[in-house]
């Protein structure tokens, strides 16, 4: 009899007759028993595993409060809501919501009296399953709302963003990074988080980890440390370099090798007297102009992300997470990324520049590529200037020091600005080329005109009135 019961409500809901649904409520269930099996598992398990919309869950949610609230107790729900279903690894259905990735139904269990704290039968709790199953804006409401530990380990030791890193789930490994400070813990295994993102080969998470400082010298259990058990290139690499961090160093670097530059084309000028005023011009002109270049870069906006910040769970609750910065809790656009070195987001961001101390974005990367220029032409015609004279006073038997320096100077500039070049033209060639990619797409239509507005692949749930239709936007975006 319950058995039929829970599934003639299974039904109805399937249908999204919330009318069938409301009269089987109240012709069918007389006693509390008619909503639970022998086992467990009741109109809750059923909810959570409902085959439609989150937004048509909720409605039949709130129905059946509303149903049972007037037929029995106004706390019924808490009895049936930390049921465990026997047959099914002694799952709650909090559990069951949070593994079939149903945020919005999970917080409504937790609100109803759902305890998040309690386990299922591997040891893990709600924020554990949370972590593993990547339903990112319960986490945030778990960790922000209900203050639960971001650091508390599951039986194997493993903490969300060890589960995050095993399980894949690159956004949720980086919402975690953005609300703990402790990225070095051990599981039972020994393994760090770092050495989880290395051996799952995840250069992202890996490389945030390292801007947070984690470890790369702590053995596991069996000796080794992240590097012993890096196999990519790419990775090893990583590991290798000292990462960017926000300085003027380089900038003054530059600024000293054009003063140097300029210094010795002037005294090269000055041994050439009917010549001087048209080249002490040309000496501070090729000075000027360089500098003029690199200040104007480095104190340029890049074209950081202008969307308002909002809470990270509502965040979450409406926009597929790439298009979520947990860092800038903010809506990003298409194309923008987090930079790690400045802490923002910035719209086509191309790279971070350590010369100019500044991220190159949508704003500033024409004027960074007629830089590039500028540099590459004034650097590789003062290196063959500076190399001419450098023959010439050979033979003449006076090789003057300021032809050396002002010959390595502008090699040296080449030098630097050859990679920089062939890099952000590469890194253009490849954006233009996934741009177009994404903009072929047919749900990237624009909602509205406006370009600062949502568009389909942003959001997370697309808009249905019909229950029978499940969509669920993320999935699509997967694919
Ligand atoms: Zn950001
Ligand atoms: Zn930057």
């Amino acid at each position: 009899m319950t058995t039929n019961v829970v599934n003639t409500l299974s039904i109805a809901m399937s249908n999204g007759n919330k009318r069938y649904f409301k009269e089987i409520l109240e012709e069918m269930v007389e006693n509390h028993k008619d909503i639970q099996d022998d086992h467990g598992y009741n109109v809750f398990h059923m909810i959570a595993k409902g085959p439609i919309n989150e937004a048509g869950l909720l409605e039949f949610l709130s129905l059946l409060n509303t149903m049972m609230g007037l037929k029995f107790s106004k706390d019924y729900a808490k009895n049936f809501i930390n049921s465990k279903d026997k047959r099914e690894n002694n799952l709650l259905p909090l559990h069951l919501a949070i593994t079939k990735g149903k945020s919005k139904i999970a917080i409504e269990f937790i609100k109803l009296g759902a305890d998040p704290l309690e386990k299922d039968a591997y040891g893990k709790n709600a924020l554990h399953l949370a972590a593993s199953f990547g339903t990112l804006s319960l986490l945030c409401f778990l960790v922000q709302d209900l203050s639960m530990d971001i650091n508390s380990q599951d039986e194997l030791g493993n903490t969300p963003l060890h589960l995050s890193i095993l399980e894949r789930r690159e956004e949720m490994g980086l919402l975690i990074l953005t609300l703990t400070s402790s990225i070095n813990q051990q599981n039972a295994s020994g393994d760090t988080p770092l050495h989880l993102s290395i051996s799952t080969g995840n250069y992202r998470i890996s490389k945030h980890l390292l801007y947070k400082k984690a470890q790369k010298h702590i053995k596991n259990l069996s000796n080794q440390t992240p590097s012993t058990i890096c196999q990519l290139k790419d990775l090893k690499s990583l590991l290798r370099k000292r990462l960017t961090k926000k300085s003027f160093k380089y900038f003054l670097l530059i600024f000293i090798a054009l003063i140097i530059q300029s210094g010795s084309l002037l005294s090269i000028e000055l041994q050439n007297p009917p010549k001087i005023y048209r080249l002490t011009l040309s000496s501070s002109g090729v000075f000027i102009l360089s500098l003029s270049f690199f200040i104007y870069l480095t104190c340029k906006n890049p074209g950081y992300e202008n969307t308002s910040p909002m809470p990270l769970k509502e965040l979450y609750e409406k926009y597929n997470p790439e298009f979520v910065c947990p860092y800038c809790s903010l809506k990003k656009h298409k194309g923008t990324r987090h930079c790690i070195v400045c802490n923002k987001c910035v719209r086509d961001l191309d790279h971070h520049c350590k010369w100019i101390n500044n991220c190159v974005g949508k704003s500033n990367e024409k004027a960074f590529m007629a830089m590039l220029i500028w540099m590459m032409f004034q650097s590789s015609a003062s290196t063959f200037f500076g190399c001419w004279l450098i023959y010439k006073s050979w033979f003449e038997d006076h090789l003057r020091s300021y032809e050396i320096i002002f010959s390595f100077i502008s090699f040296s500039i080449f030098i630097i600005v050859v990679p920089v070049t062939v890099r952000t033209i590469r890194n253009a060639y490849k954006r233009k080329k996934l741009l177009k990619l994404i903009s072929t797409k047919p749900q990237t239509k624009a909602i509205n005109v406006d370009e600062s507005s949502d568009t389909e692949s942003m959001l997370l749930y697309q808009r249905s009135d019909s229950f029978n239709t499940f969509t669920n936007s993320r999935k699509n975006s997967a694919a």
